[in-house]
């Protein structure tokens, strides 16, 4: 177990982390993704972990030790950063050699295991390259066998796919998640995207001005958003209140039956939880504002009721149409903690 309380870092006066706390179990090859907007303070919480960055309050401990008096190189972590920081002028074998070496590793030792971890990141073959010479994803895996080859207790990765383009992004993002099972390393994996979170962890953390807000399994975070904050940072673009009573779900936009008890509720909803449909006698109607054809349906922003949402469509509309619509109850996302307005 990984144990953050209270854990507060700043630079110079100004604090990065205030008062965060998170406990993150690291049996097995759990990966936990630490999700949050550009500079909320991600890349200063894994410098902190991995023992980069001085704590100015609180503790880290890790399985019931604080690491505080362990240095650097005696926390047995494993960090990739988001540009992976090889050794440009040396072989692929000398990079992901190089924690064994540090560590005085018999040379037969360091061979194999340096062997054994070019096979699982697929660069078999590859070792007498120059870092220099590789692709970034082809460096982004010789960073990855590096960090994982001294066998390290938690592996921590910054960003690692966001320096590649969006095709290797996702490939690269299975692969890592099949490495990281394969050699049963606890890891956490830093990203602003929620479906790269989504894809690659079991558990997401939900991080803003230097605290962790939620904590969850995706499917709880998608349906279940704490703040509108973080209900706007996973896709909803609007924010609804509504009120539930004998499982019908009431709100300026329709009713839907959803499973919940009665009293007020809060909506988070992504274009997904809104379906365009023809305009009929009970149906919500909205008019469209803006049409786009995505690869995966038609988009429509719709002005209704005072305020603009975003829906999908399976049928061709018109800019400045009005057209009916639905909420889908198994997409919507009840905001916990609820407050009253539309917007
Ligand atoms: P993220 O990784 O989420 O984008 P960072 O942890 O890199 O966020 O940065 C959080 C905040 O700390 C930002 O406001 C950033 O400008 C500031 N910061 C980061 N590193 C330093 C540093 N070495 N010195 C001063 N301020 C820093
Ligand atoms: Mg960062």
């Amino acid at each position: 177990m990984l144990e953050l309380s209270s854990v507060t870092v700043g630079y110079r006066s100004e604090m990065v982390l205030t008062d965060l706390d998170l406990a993150i179990g690291t049996s097995g090859a759990a990966i936990t993704a630490l999700l949050g907007p550009s500079g909320c303070g991600k890349s200063t919480l894994i410098r902190a972990i991995a023992g980069l960055e001085p704590l100015s309050g609180g503790a880290i401990s890790f399985d019931g030790e604080d690491l505080a008096p362990v240095p650097v190189h005696r926390r047995d972590f494993g960090v990739v950063f988001q540009d992976g920081q090889l050794l440009p002028g040396r072989t692929v074998t000398d990079n992901v050699a190089y924690g064994l070496r540090v560590r005085r590793r018999p040379k037969r030792e360091i061979a194999e295991r340096v062997g054994e971890l070019l096979e699982l990141v697929d660069l078999a073959g590859f070792g007498s390259r120059k870092a220099a010479e590789l692709s970034g994803g082809q460096q982004q895996r010789v960073a990855l066998a590096r960090a994982l080859a001294p066998r390290p207790r938690l592996l921590l990765l910054d960003e690692p796919l966001s320096a590649l383009d969006r095709q290797l992004r996702e490939r690269l993002a299975l692969q890592i998640t099949e490495v990281i099972a394969a050699t049963a390393t606890p890891t956490i994996v830093v990203t602003h995207d929620h479906t790269e979170a989504a894809m690659m962890a079991d558990r997401i953390a939900v991080m803003e001005a230097g605290r962790i807000i939620q904590y969850d399994v995706p499917e709880k975070l998608w349906r279940t958003p704490r703040t509108e904050s973080v209900a706007r940072f996973i896709g909803c673009t609007t924010i609804c209140d509504g009120a539930v009573r004998g499982g019908v779900l009431d709100s300026s936009l329709g009713s839907v039956p959803i499973d919940l008890p009665d009293g007020p509720v809060r909506l988070g909803l992504r274009p997904e939880a809104v379906m365009v449909g023809p305009v009929t006698g009970g149906r919500p109607v909205g008019r469209a504002v803006h049409v786009a054809s995505l690869p995966d349906g038609v988009r429509v922003r719709l002005s209704t009721a005072g305020l603009e949402l975003d829906a999908v469509s399976d049928i061709r509309v018109e800019v400045g149409a009005d057209v009916g619509f639905t909420l889908d109850p198994n997409r919507i996302a009840i905001i916990t903690e609820a407050s009253i307005g539309c917007r």
